[in-house]
């Protein structure tokens, strides 16, 4: 099964792919984590996109087809992918549609986690990432269950994001308006847009986004 989940920045996007892939066995592509690596790793690309992303503002749709298209070519996506963060404008929805189809694969459902604006840059300024597996935490929403030891994989070293603090949020919440919500009528009107409420808690959502998902063919 191939999902894409779509949602304001903070709306919860990696905290839930994250148990959709362990859950469901699914592999999770995020253009934000692919990004982050390739600018960690210094590609040419990578360090162009870093300048880009400290702004908060989006980075190139061929930067971001580019690394997408080479990553739908790995056999481990086979089984099924949750494209997070992934596409974030219109242009990137129509290429998808185009890579899928020339890569033989089938979009069985987009997500839309829905959220008020309001809360978003508390929770995101909040959050923070063991530096070992990448699990999702924030410091009042979700703690690991013994301060300091990562629940998923004992680690104890973690990290924040150099792009969450308020002011690059604020403009992240902006461009998501402006270029991200097109891709929400995009596939509105393709009649494959599911919306679940982003405003509860985060097992209340788990439980909404499998429920949109049990009902979907794989
Ligand atoms: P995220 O981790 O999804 O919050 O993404 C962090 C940053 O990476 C964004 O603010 C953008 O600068 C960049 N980025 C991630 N995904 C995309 C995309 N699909 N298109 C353009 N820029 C992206």
């Amino acid at each position: 099964m191939n999902i894409i989940l779509l949602g304001a920045p903070g709306a919860g996007k990696g905290t839930q792919a994250d148990r959709l892939a362990d859950a469901r066995g699914l592999v999770q592509l995020s253009t934000g984590d692919m990004l982050r690596a390739a600018a960690a790793a210094g590609s040419p690309a990578g360090l162009k996109a870093a300048a880009v992303m400290k702004r908060g503002e989006l980075v190139s749709d061929e930067i971001v087809l580019g690394i997408i298209s080479d990553r739908l070519d790995d056999e481990d996506v086979k089984g099924g992918v949750i494209l997070d963060g992934f596409p974030r404008t219109v242009n990137q929805a129509v290429e998808l549609d185009a890579l899928l189809a020339s890569k033989g694969m089938k979009l069985h459902a987009v997500v839309q986690i829905a959220t008020d604006d309001a809360q978003m840059v508390d929770r995101i300024t909040g959050r923070y990432q063991c530096s070992t597996c990448g699990k999702n935490y924030h410091d009042s929403l979700e703690k690991p269950a013994t301060e300091g030891i990562c629940d998923k994989c004992g680690g104890t070293a973690f990290k924040r994001r150099q792009d969450d603090n308020e002011a690059t949020v604020r403009e992240r919440l902006s461009i998501y308006h402006r270029q991200t919500e097109p891709v929400v009528k995009y596939y509105t009107e393709r009649g494959n847009l599911q919306q679940v409420d982003g405003m509860v808690d985060i097992d209340e959502v788990t439980r909404q986004i499998d429920a949109v998902l049990d009902g979907v063919a794989s």
